[in-house]
């Protein structure tokens, strides 16, 4: 068997066992990384030898009896996240050159386990983007092909550079962020388990800010059970966020294997919308199905604020982003453009250092704050949020967790759909509600399309209940019994 058919769990119980090394291990992943990424672009940045010294500390950690399911494990950091020493992009020019002097909470959390960083994964620039095509660093090509085409396809936004390192084989999990369908998304269009959790979840400390009141790290990985054992790493109480839940971590490895048993699964109304591709929607009857299976019960339900989540999440995303990117003056951090005065000095920086699309985010941003359509942009976006919110809280009285398609289509080709942001945009309408409504969700591979790419399905859960969630992804997981590999992998 090959090296990279073991998962996170199994390579974990081959590392305990003695029989591969955290050095060989990573040796193998430091390779496909140099074989794949000319031609992915998954990596902004590789890390091999740092990742070396890393895994021989593992080894010695492994051999003192000292291990975490995590020692020795290699990962991709998704390049919003700032590690010390090493160069951190968040996928945009205008950071260039920035070297952190601190590790964000979740990467530390990571190294402190024992895992080891191949290397800072491409994304959309700041994260605003649902297909890496707005990467600084070029696009990221999706290791998934359509039978029988050549074409390059993307692999998701704004992690989809975690998602195809995951995917070709360039790293056995990876570190995602979802502001709006970040981490769910590109997991859905690369064959990949990923999971939003909480807000709160896990800390903020240390990861770019794109929308505050959004942004939540998570992982991404084979499958459902590596997700469990990464989160269990990543999440907890930082007092260094206030916006971190002081609560206690439970067991997501040992949720795993719940069952969904009695179960209710709420399916919402609102997600059959016109126009959806009849293949998603086909999957998400076959979903239905496997849980009622495996013993759970399905509830019709309504989310009816649903019709509004893209309208408020464009709204109140761009106008966090607009505050948050103002600190990007070329005064404290990265690029400079010199001007005639300050002001000038201001503008020509963020001329040149920001891209198109974070651009048109700030702009929009800064006039639905402006005075005037404060009231009626943002006000009303954030007034519209709360009954968003609260559709998912009356559901949740009656419900254990929700099912829904992730993504409306399957990857699409590169280069398609940048002219037309709305359409863009649409990606998203799925997984926006959980996110303003800060609810977990989980994608997980159910199936592949007619062209032969893979499709995801959506579990959504309570606040702070991932735990059914991971059991309810782990049945669809089971019932769909996804094997299907990427044309473009390691061997
Ligand atoms: N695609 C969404 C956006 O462009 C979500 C991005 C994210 O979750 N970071 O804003």
């Amino acid at each position: 068997m090959s090296i990279f058919e073991l998962t996170i769990a199994g390579a974990a119980k081959a590392l305990a066992a003695g029989s591969v090394s955290a050095v060989e291990l990573v040796t193998a992943y430091n390779g496909a990384v140099a074989e794949l990424n000319p031609r992915l672009n998954a990596y902004i940045t590789v890390t091999p030898e740092l990742a070396l010294e890393q895994a021989k500390a593992a080894d010695a950690r492994i051999a003192a009896g000292d291990a975490t399911p995590l020692t020795g494990i290699p990962l991709a950091i998704k390049d919003l996240f700032c590690t010390e020493g090493v160069r951190t992009t968040a996928a945009s020019k205008i950071l260039e050159p920035f070297i952190p002097q601190y590790e964000s909470t979740v990467s530390g959390k990571l190294k402190a386990a024992g895992a080891v960083m191949l290397g800072k994964a491409n994304l959309d620039e700041f994260a605003m983007g649902s297909s890496n095509a707005t990467s600084g660093y070029g696009p990221v090509e999706n290791p998934w092909k359509r039978a029988g085409s050549d074409a390059r396809l993307v692999p998701g936004g704004s992690s989809g550079g975690s998602a195809a390192a995951v995917a070709a084989r360039m790293a056995l999990g990876a570190t995602g962020t979802d502001t709006g369908g970040s981490i769910r998304q590109p997991a859905a269009f690369t064959g990949l388990a990923g999971i939003k959790p909480t807000y709160g979840r896990c800390s903020r400390y240390g990861i770019i800010a794109f929308a505050s009141s959004l942004d939540q790290a998570g992982p991404m990985a084979r499958n459902v059970e590596d997700c469990a054992l990464l989160l269990n790493a990543m999440a907890g109480f930082d007092t260094k966020d206030s916006t971190s839940a002081d609560r206690v971590v439970p067991d997501f490895a040992a949720a795993v294997e719940r069952g969904v048993k009695g179960l209710r699964i709420g399916i919402p109304a609102e997600y059959r919308m016109d126009g959806t591709n009849p293949e998603i929607v086909a999957l998400w009857e076959k979903g239905i199905e496997w849980l009622k299976d495996a013993g759970a019960e399905i509830v019709d339900i309504s989310l009816p604020h649903t019709k509004y989540g893209l309208a408020v999440y464009y709204i109140v995303a761009p106008a966090e982003a607009s505050s948050n990117l103002a600190r990007y003056d070329g005064v404290r951090f990265g690029a400079r453009v010199d001007g005639v005065d300050l002001i000038d000095m201001y503008e020509r920086t963020r001329a040149a250092g920001f891209g198109a699309e974070v651009k048109r985010r700030i702009m929009i941003g800064t006039y639905v704050l402006s005075h005037g359509y404060y009231d009626a942009y943002y006000l009303k976006a954030q007034k519209v949020r709360n009954l968003i919110l609260r559709d998912f809280t009356d559901v949740f009285a009656k419900v254990d967790a929700i099912l829904t398609p992730t993504a409306p289509s399957a990857a699409f080709g590169l280069g398609e759909k940048m002219d037309d942001p709305v359409t863009m945009y649409l990606n998203d309408v799925f997984t926006v509600p959980a996110s303003l409504a800060g609810v977990p969700a989980m994608s997980v591979p159910a199936g592949l399309s007619a062209e032969g790419l893979p499709l995801g399905l959506q579990v959504i859960g309570r606040h702070f209940d991932e735990e059914t969630v991971f059991a309810v992804s782990a049945a669809i997981e089971k019932a769909a019994g996804f094997t299907p590999l990427p044309e473009l992998r390691a061997k």
